[in-house]
Order: structure tokens, then sequence, then C-alpha cells
């Protein structure tokens, strides 16, 4: 590698690229522009993690997909989303809890989080993810801490959706939830499904019968062939397949896409079934599609942004440009502007 490339400095300090990262930045450099696993390779990355979050240029980039690193900041953002017509569901950036006390300062950040949403009255829900409750640590103690918010957010009339991480916890993820639907009501907690996934179909169908409300998405994450669709094709075609069948069992679900023919498959059904148009929600991530999103609210649509915020933002920011390459170039273009 170029010595120049080896260590630099910037305003924290100087960095020094230990050879396993200088691998990472050349697998970058090499296939960036094509492959989404390149992506979600790096989005592993541990120490390209801790370069980028503290590499102040690549920080201001994140602001298009990111609505800041405090809630009162994430706040702001929803106020405006509020004011689109749209509303918003929180989630606090933090993919690597790896001990028990940093599972207990996600759950106080959560329960910050529903105070805020009363405090400030803004529409919004929350959105977590169990590995952030410690569910690789052990699943007993994600399910409790996931509880302590689920029974907070109950207590105001709020509402957690768990989300969907790698295929290695759908089961684990899917189990949390039915325990936790069985102590709590239908519209206290929810779960998400990947319409990547051959299970998914089946998994819907079964936790209909609960019944459970439902957000069904493409899925994010690198999945091998054994239990993902490789084609894109299959993928949407299984996503019209669950989105019919969850807008059939007359529970409120939501259907979350940027993707055109996905939204328009889902009004086309609606329409033809008569389905209203209060009886289901879009879901969009914050900095995607904005015109879109704001266009299906001022058509009568419900429609939800995810708020991600939070200092843990490496991980989720490198799966949003894998999903769209073309988002590098704004990346690249912006990176040393002033
Ligand atoms: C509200 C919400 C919650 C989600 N929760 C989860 C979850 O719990 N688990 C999970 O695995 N995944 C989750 N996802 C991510 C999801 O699985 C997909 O990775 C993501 O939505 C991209 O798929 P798509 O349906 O938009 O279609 P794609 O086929 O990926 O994209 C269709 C079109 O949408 C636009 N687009 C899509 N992504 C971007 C982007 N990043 N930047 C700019 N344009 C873009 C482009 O025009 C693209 O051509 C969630 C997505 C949303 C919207």
């Amino acid at each position: 590698m170029d010595a120049s490339l080896r260590s630099f400095s910037y305003s924290n300090g100087t960095v020094t690229f230990a050879p396993r990262l200088a691998k990472t930045v050349r697998l970058f450099c090499r296939d960036y522009m094509v492959t989404r696993s390149a992506l979600i390779y790096l989005s592993q990355q541990e120490e390209l993690k801790d370069f980028a979050t503290r590499f102040r240029p690549f920080k201001k980039l994140t602001t298009r997909f990111v609505a800041g690193e405090t809630v009162d900041e994430a706040v702001k953002a929803i106020q405006k989303i509020n004011a689109d017509g749209c509303s918003a569901s929180f989630d606090h950036l933090n993919e690597s809890v790896n001990s028990s006390d940093e599972t207990g300062a996600e759950v106080a950040e959560y329960l910050q989080i529903l105070e805020q949403i009363d405090t400030t009255g803004i529409d919004s829900n929350v959105s977590i993810k169990l590995s952030q409750f410690g569910l690789e640590i052990d699943s007993e103690l994600a399910f409790k801490n996931a509880r302590l918010v689920v029974e907070d957010a109950a207590r105001r009339g709020n509402f957690v959706r768990i989300d969907m991480e790698g295929s290695k916890v759908t089961q684990a993820t899917i189990d949390i939830f039915k325990r936790m639907r069985a102590e709590f009501g239908l519209n206290d907690v929810g779960i998400v499904l990947q319409s990547y996934l051959y299970r998914t179909f089946e998994d819907a169908r079964q936790l209909l019968t609960l019944p459970a409300r439902i957000r069904i998405c493409k899925g994010a994450y690198s999945e091998p062939p054994e239990v993902a669709y490789p084609d894109k094709k299959d993928v949407d075609e299984n996503y019209i397949r669950v989105m019919k069948l969850l807008l059939s069992s007359g529970g409120y679900h939501g259907i979350a896409t940027h993707d055109p023919k996905m939204i328009g498959a889902t009004i086309e059904f609606a329409q033809k079934e008569g389905i209203g148009k209060e009886a289901f929600e879009f879901q969009m991530l914050y900095g995607v599609r904005r015109d879109l999103q704001t266009k299906l609210a001022r058509d009568g649509y419900n429609m939800r942004v995810y708020v991600p915020y939070g200092k843990h933002w490496y991980p989720y920011f490198m799966r949003r440009l894998a999903e769209r390459p073309a988002n590098i170039w704004f990346v690249m273009k912006n990176m040393f502007k002033g």
C-alpha cells in the first residue's frame, strides 16, 4: 500500500492503518462501484467503523440518512417529517452491543425516547433491534430488556416494532416477539419480516394467526442462497405475495419499501380488493425518496418515516450505500467539500 495512505492526520489526532484495515480499504477501492456484498462486508468491519465514526468529513455525509447523534436532533427531524404529513419511527443506532451494561444503556435510551415523544407531542413510535438489547449475549437478557421498553410503550399507548436482523437470529427474534405478543396487545408490539428469505411467507402466515402487526421489507443483510433468494426478481415476487397476504388479513401492517413497483402493486391490490387507505401504512427510510414520501402522504396514504440517530451510525449508513451504489458518488463528491 502507498506509504502516504498508511497514516495521516486529521483533527482528532493521527490514525495509523492496521494491516487488516489497509486490506479492507483496498477491497473497498476495488469493488465499491459494483458490489452490494462488498459494502455489506465493509459495514461489518470493526476497524473501519472506528475510523469512519471519528473522521469528520465522512461523518458529515451521514446527515443524508441519519438524523443526528442525539434524541433532541432526532426530535427536530421528526417535527419536520410530521409537518409534511408523515409519522415516524425512532431508531437508536447501536448494533454492536457486547456487554450487559451496554444493553442497560440502550433500554434507558429508549425509555427516554418514549418520554420525549410524549413531552413533545410528536407523531412517532419506536423501532428496536434485539441485538441492541443483548441477543448475541443471551436471548433471555434481550427478552427482558425489550420487555421493559414494550411495557413502557404500552403504558403510554405507543408501539414498539422489533426490527429483523441477519438470518442467524430470525428464529430467536420471532420467538421473543411471540412471547411479547402473548403478554402485550396487538397494538403494543409488532415485528418485521424480509421477503428475501424463503421462510418468510410461512412465517407471515403463522404470525397472522396470533394475530400480529407485521412490517414487510425486502431485507438488508448479506444472506447465502441456502436461506435467501439470490435473484432480485424472486425477492420482489415474494414481497408482493406477502404484501397481499398482509393486506388481506384485515390487520394494520407496514409496507416498507422505496420501490415504485412494490408501491404500485400495493396500491393496485388495495384498490382492487376495496381495502381503504387507512388500513395499512407505507414506510420509508429517512433521507430516501423524500419526494415519494410526501407525495404518498399528500395522496392520502399513511406514510411512516424510519428515523435513525445516534453515534453508532456506521453499519446502518453502509447498508444504505449498499442498497444503491449510486449513493457512493454522492459520498465521494461531498467527502472533501467544506
Ligand atoms: C421503514 C423501513 C424499515 C426497514 N427495516 C428493516 C429491517 O428491520 N430489517 C431489514 O433487513 N431491512 C429493513 N429495511 C431495509 C429493507 O430491507 C431494504 O434493504 C431497503 O428498504 C431497500 O429496499 P427497497 O424495498 O427500497 O427496494 P430496492 O429494490 O432496494 O430499491 C428500489 C428503489 O428504491 C430506491 N432506493 C432504495 N434504497 C435506496 C437508498 N439507500 N438510497 C436511495 N434510493 C434508494 C432506488 O430508487 C431503488 O431503485 C427497512 C426499510 C424500510 C423502508
